[in-house]
């Protein structure tokens, strides 16, 4: 295994080592910090604006060397539906700087929530009247090595986003399984939330490959945990969304690339009871299973994926027709599967061999008057798919009799779930079996409508048909709809939005 490993910055820390004292001495006198074992010592604070308050505990604030933001601007998610007014807004260009953020609750209020590339759906990025952090400058990739397992790891900054791990891990002849056409989603959100694909001989969530983590803890402490020395604690941060601590760096296993066969086809089928068996049988006969259902007209456009052997880029006998259908799915994706009478679909390909990393996309902000991107997640265990689909038809059917609205479409994944001792809470927590999501996708997050829809069938997935949500992929959640165990939660961490689902 090529074994690469670049010059680390003085903000990196590296993830050998899983004792807290260790690092924190390591990562302060890094940072400049502490320069005696185990003493804080106050910094001359040239770089930053004087101050006279401490933070509470009688020491100095430690310097903040980011951006910073303090002047009321507002900040929204992608697909705008979601606006937020933190009274601090900043973007760490260091650990150090993350752990000065966390160190002083005056100059940074609580609580301190994270966000990367903002392009979740759901009010997780809202924390009104909190300090906001970005993670987007913590981008590094550092090298891959090889850890005490024996197993290829990448080591990355938690603001990495996926396009940019997918390209510099092809340049090496390298992938991870997890290969959602989504390329801004950010390594850290990935690591502690919640994901979905219908991955190659892969679990199909992006945390199943992460081997180990750095983050500042609610005392502005660097921690690593890592599944081989802290197994059932590692696990439960990955379950976490923040709220234990903000992650700087993941590492996360890698493997050679292997290139993706898919064959699509198109069923239109009489019945719902006849569409879920159709996508059943589909399922036994691939590696991986992806599907868009036209809910009304039970019309599905199915992509059944083969593993095609080794292989790091999109074959040239594949392209120009790879490449057309990839900026076709693209605009799709980006206009939430709204149909444009002006833009031709190309015809469909029945068979190709491409890489999925040459897949995954990069989608532009949209304005508020744009098609764009909303959807809402749910699993369900593969042996409930015959019912899920029927009672979502019926539900649809029934809404679109009532209201004249239907979604544009539905994305169904497949899943491995692992033990539940890999992934012990939330998504993909009920043991060793398959997942299927069945999410209703439509372009504007906003029409009061698609949010009407979304609240009443909340009702359906979640309770009558016994489906789990995420706080980030599943929108209007109740208290009745989901929890997250309490002991994964700091107050420091913890918005209004988080605390409404403890218990
Ligand atoms: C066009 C589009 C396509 C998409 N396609 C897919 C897809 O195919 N598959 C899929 O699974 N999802 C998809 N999504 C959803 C999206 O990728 C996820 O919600 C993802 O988590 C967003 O990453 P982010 O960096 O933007 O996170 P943000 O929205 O910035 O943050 C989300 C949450 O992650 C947590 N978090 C963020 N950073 C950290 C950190 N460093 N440490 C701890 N916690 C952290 C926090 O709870 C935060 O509120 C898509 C979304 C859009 C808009």
């Amino acid at each position: 295994m090529e074994h690469h490993r670049q010059e680390m910055g003085p903000e990196s820390v590296p993830l050998v080592a899983s004792r807290r004292s260790v690092l924190q001495g390591a990562a302060l006198s890094l940072a400049g910090i502490m320069t005696g074992s185990g003493a804080t010592f106050r910094r001359a604070a040239a770089d930053e604006a004087p101050r006279v308050e401490t933070n509470g505990t009688g020491e100095a604030p430690r310097p903040f060397q980011g951006l910073l933001e303090n002047e009321g601007h507002a900040y929204h998610n992608w697909g705008l539906s979601h606006e937020t007014r933190p009274a601090v807004y900043v973007e760490p260009i260091s650990y150090a700087d993350v752990q000065a953020v966390i160190g002083d609750p005056i100059r940074f209020p609580t609580p301190v929530s994270v966000v990367g590339a903002l392009m979740s759906v759901t009010r997780t990025v809202v924390n009104d009247g909190g300090t906001l952090l970005c993670t987007l400058k913590l981008n590094e990739i550092l090298g891959v090595e090889t850890d005490a397992a024996g197993r290829s790891v990448v080591r990355v900054q938690a603001g990495c986003r996926l396009k940019k791990l997918h390209l510099w891990l092809q340049s090496r002849g390298l992938e991870i399984p997890y290969q959602a056409e989504i390329g801004e989603a950010t390594v850290g959100s990935m690591a502690a939330g919640d994901t979905k694909d219908s991955s190659l001989d892969g679990p199909g969530y992006f945390s199943a490959s992460v081997t180990a983590l750095t983050y500042v803890d609610e005392q502005g402490t660097l921690v690593t945990l890592s599944d081989l020395v802290d197994e059932k604690a590692f696990a439960e941060f990955k379950c976490s969304y923040g709220l234990s601590g903000i992650i700087v760096e993941c590492l996360v296993e890698v493997r050679s690339a292997r290139l993706c066969r898919s064959r699509f086809t198109v069923v239109t089928e009489e019945s719902p009871q006849a569409l879920g068996a159709t996508i059943r049988r589909m399922h036994d006969e691939c590696d991986a299973l992806f599907v868009s259902v036209a809910m009304e007209s039970l019309r599905a456009l199915c992509d059944q994926r083969f593993s095609a052997g080794p292989g790091v880029k999109t074959p040239a006998a594949a392209q120009p027709v790879f490449d057309q259908m990839r900026l076709s799915r693209r605009l799709n994706i980006q206009h939430g599967a709204k149909p444009d009478p002006a833009v031709k679909p190309p015809p469909l390909t029945h068979d190709l061999v491409y890489s999925r990393a040459d897949l995954v996309n990069e989608y532009w902000r949209p304005k508020g008057d744009e098609p764009r991107l909303d959807f809402h997640y749910y699993e369900h265990d593969l042996s409930n798919l015959g019912r899920v689909i029927e009672e979502s038809y019926a539900f649809t059917k029934q809404f679109s009799k009532e209201h004249g609205f239907a979604p544009h479409a539905w994305a169904i994944y497949f899943v491995r779930r692992l033990p539940a001792t890999k992934k012990p809470h939330g998504l993909y927590s009920g043991g060793s079996g398959i997942s299927v999501s069945f999410d209703p996708v439509y372009s504007n997050p906003v029409d009061p409508l698609w949010q009407q829809f979304a609240k009443a069938y909340n009702e359906v997935a979640i309770h009558s048909l016994g489906g789990r949500a995420s706080p980030i992929q599943t929108q209007w959640l109740t208290p009745a709809d989901l929890t997250i165990p309490r002991q994964l939660a700091r107050d420091r961490f913890t918005t209004k939005y988080y605390a409404q689902f403890l218990g």
